[in-house]
């Protein structure tokens, strides 16, 4: 799948990404417009749905299991939550748009 690898939905080859997170206008392979599909906030929102009590559970586990100074819960979670949360926001974003090209949600020439 190419979403999996920030691929463009159309060629396969071109990458989604500019950087970490950002959305390219268009696929620097096959030139499709990347822009008109660009899913806003939906992706973080997914993320937060995902994360969140994946979240919660870790530090309620850690807190019984545990039970550790406060400094490493932060030290913890951080940890965890910000690479997990770039990577699957990268993944949402492309699953995203790759489903929007398949299924012309939007305005998006093919
Ligand atoms: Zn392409």
């Amino acid at each position: 799948m190419v979403a999996l690898r920030g691929r463009c939905p159309r060629c396969g080859q071109g990458k989604l990404f500019d950087g970490l997170l950002a959305l390219r206008p268009r696929c620097p392979v096959c030139d499709l417009d990347f822009r008109g599909a660009d899913a806003g906030d939906g992706a973080p929102v997914g993320v937060m749905f995902v994360l969140g009590p994946i979240l919660v559970i870790l530090a309620f586990w850690m807190e019984f299991r545990f039970d550790p100074p406060i400094w490493v819960y932060a030290v913890v979670l951080i940890g965890v939550s910000l690479p997990v949360a770039v990577l699957l926001i990268r993944l949402i974003k492309a699953s995203l748009l790759g489903i929007q090209y398949r299924y012309r949600a939007s305005e998006m020439e093919r």
